[in-house]
């Protein structure tokens, strides 16, 4: 067997880091819960939630990590492990000088900046060419040219809308483009484009990666660890341990009693989404022990483990568990661990 596992490359080496990584996160209780409420369907997109006084609010995140101000920088740890997955939501302002995000947007004269303006449609008599702002054309509730005097019925045949026209009541100037400005409802000062602040707000949703087996793997290998440091045990996830033959063998969890390195546990993960696990991880389980000897070798088969799975984890005395799914592969781990 040695031939199977006596290279370890320095790119393994490495992916081992980016696992031991992960898998900090994954270990990390406040993940583990949120990470849960996407799992269970509980929670399918994270959409953040207004409110006018102090802006946008994530209050699941907020309920789970206990403080407003923890939760941007947890969901950002989660985006750049590649966990989570980030669409742009809305894009929110801030006052520069009070950072409040409650504003009243005001169209202003680009003259005189005053707000005070009146915005009016501009109106074309279509046969005589004449134009001006709808309230000249109105007689009554009638439209009437007021260069010609013919009564106009029609939109777009006889008469047609011309865009927007502005009237500043402060300087008299017209305009077409105002200048928008942010009134901060709390502070009371005025702010333009150039001075407001500007942030993105995101919608995130569970990346497709951590659906997939491998990552859902290290989530359950997460709490399975969690689950054997509690009862004692010193658990390292992902471990290496070397063999009689000298080779070093990777597992998913390794537990030991505190300064008891002979009597070793071994854990390694096999999930299928074909519904049953095929006897391949068996195998490959009895390879690493055969030169390891641990004191126990456990294959926690998720859902389920094959017949010819079940029948050579038997013979090669590899303890196998079937679990749905975290909590079931927890109990059955405790009742194996109780039984001896
Ligand atoms: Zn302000
Ligand atoms: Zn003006
Ligand atoms: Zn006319």
């Amino acid at each position: 067997m040695r031939h199977l596992c006596n290279k370890r490359t320095g790119l393994e080496k490495m992916q081992m880091e980016e696992k031991k990584e992960t898998l900090a996160l994954y270990r990390d209780r406040n993940v583990q819960v949120l990470l849960n409420k996407f799992l269970n369907d509980e929670l399918e997109t994270l959409e953040p939630i207004y409110d006018p006084k102090t802006g946008y609010h994530y209050p699941v995140v907020e309920g789970i990590v206990g403080e407003v101000s923890k939760t941007e920088p947890f969901l950002s740890k989660l985006h750049a492990a590649g966990i989570l997955e980030r669409k742009l939501y809305d894009k929110i302002i801030f006052c520069p000088n009070c950072r409040s995000s409650d504003f009243s947007t005001r169209y202003c004269c680009p003259f005189c900046r005053s707000f005070n303006i009146q915005k009016s449609s501009l109106i074309e008599h279509v046969k005589c060419g004449y134009m001006d702002i709808e309230d000249n054309f109105l007689e009554g509730n009638k439209y009437v040219c007021p260069k010609c005097h013919e009564t106009l019925t029609k939109i777009d045949v006889d008469h047609k809308k011309a865009g927007i026209w502005c009237i500043c009541e402060d300087c008299g100037k017209s305009f077409d483009i105002p200048v928008p400005t942010h009134f901060c409802r709390s502070c009371h000062t005025t702010s333009t484009f150039e001075e407001i602040l500007i942030k993105n707000v995101y919608a995130y949703t569970l990346t497709e990666n951590v659906k997939a087996d491998s990552f859902l793997n290290w989530f359950l290998v997460a709490g399975i660890q969690e689950f054997l440091t509690k009862g004692g045990l010193k658990a390292e996830s992902p471990a290496l341990l070397k063999g009689k033959s000298g080779a070093n063998h990777s597992f998913d969890i390794v537990a030991y009693r505190d300064g008891d390195k002979q009597k070793v546990i071994v854990v390694d993960l096999a999930t299928s989404t074909e519904a049953i696990v095929s006897e391949q991880p068996v195998i490959a389980l009895f390879a690493k022990i055969f030169d390891v000897a641990p004191e126990k070798a456990y294959l926690i088969a998720i859902p389920k483990l094959s017949e010819n799975g079940k029948k050579m984890a038997e013979l090669y005395k590899i303890h196998a568990i079937e679990a749905k799914n975290q909590e079931e592969a927890i109990a059955s781990l405790q009742e194996s661990i109780d039984a001896d």
